[in-house]
């Protein structure tokens, strides 16, 4: 077993530090936020007052925090108080770039970083069901991975550091151009008369099928689970979709790639989310879709 720290107890942060206790392990947790630490010492975490006082002791240091400068800072400020050789694991989604800088602060500083950033959701989080891409050493990742098993049903080790971060980005811009694709394909079956159990019931069985159909349905009743048979709510919110298509688009800018539909997407969901929709979970988009004639 071992003495872990968690830096982040919010949404995802939460629950994952709540299973790792509930595993038998010592989770030392802080969060800048009252509630989020009330919850976590609700779940057995004991909550301190700074992220170099969680991480005292600790050979694991996890991050789940919003943003890359977020994490720098918080690594920096843990090996600043104490440069004691850790293992830090980074659960949150952040650019590519980032998560190789931090990387080299770490290494500089005698400790190991890996990026791992997580699909499935605050109720994957819950469950102990996500599914983890890591990037970096693959001794690294070997140590950390009887902590995935806890965490996750999966975890793919994807090569060197950053490219955890660099599958996620991938994967989320495909995501948001097929739930985009899909909106305007079920508007114009709307509009041509067609009704939604039909569509669902052919395209779900053909060659337009997708995850954003079959699982993500935009409209109520087809798929029973959806979003949107609560109003898109809870779901993958179309805020985090568009803070992932501009680490996509960041990557793609740096690396001279021209991804034409990612940037429509991103186009999209900016405007969804400036319009005040960005608590929807993302298949809400089809309203924007509606909304134009
Ligand atoms: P969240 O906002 O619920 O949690 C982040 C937590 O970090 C908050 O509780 C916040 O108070 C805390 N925090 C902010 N600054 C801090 C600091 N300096 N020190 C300590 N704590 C600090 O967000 P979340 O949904 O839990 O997402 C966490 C990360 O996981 C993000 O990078 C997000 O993109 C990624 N992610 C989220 C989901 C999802 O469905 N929510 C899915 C996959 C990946």
């Amino acid at each position: 077993m071992s003495n872990i720290a968690f830096i982040g107890l919010g949404n995802m942060g939460g629950p994952m530090a709540a299973n790792l206790v509930e595993a038998g392990h010592t989770v030392r947790g802080f969060d800048v936020v009252p509630e989020a630490c009330e919850a976590a010492e609700a779940n057995g975490i004991t909550v301190v007052d700074s992220a170099p006082e969680a991480a005292k002791g600790s050979e694991i240091v996890f991050t789940s925090l919003p943003n890359g400068a977020l994490v720098a800072q918080t690594l920096h400020s843990v090996i600043e108080e104490d440069p004691a050789p850790r293992l830090f694991i980074d659960v949150s989604t952040i650019a590519v770039a980032e998560a190789r800088d931090i990387a080299d602060e770490v290494r500089a500083a005698g400790s190991n970083f890996i990026d791992a950033p997580v699909s499935g959701g605050i109720s994957g989080a819950k469950a102990g069901t996500l599914a983890f891409m890591v990037g970096g050493d693959a001794e690294r990742f070997e140590e950390a991975k009887p902590l995935f098993d806890v965490l996750g049903k999966s975890a793919t080790h994807c090569g060197q550091i950053g490219n955890g971060q660099a599958v996620k980005a991938c994967n989320n811009m495909i995501l948001a151009v097929q739930q985009i694709a899909l909106a305007e394909a079920m508007v114009l079956g709307e509009r041509l008369g067609l009704d939604h159990q039909a569509f669902f019931d052919v395209v779900s069985n053909a060659t337009g099928n997708s995850w954003s159909l079959s699982v993500n349905a935009p409209v109520p009743e087809v798929v029973p689970d959806s979003p949107a048979n609560n109003d898109f709510k809870p779901g993958f919110s179309s805020a985090l979709m568009l803070k992932d298509l501009k680490l996509a688009l960041a990557s793609a800018e740096e690396t001279a790639t021209d991804t034409v539909l990612g940037r429509i997407a991103e186009e999209q969901y900016e405007s969804f989310v400036h319009d005040g929709h960005g608590g929807l979970d993302f298949s809400a988009i089809i309203n924007e879709v509606r909304s134009k004639h």
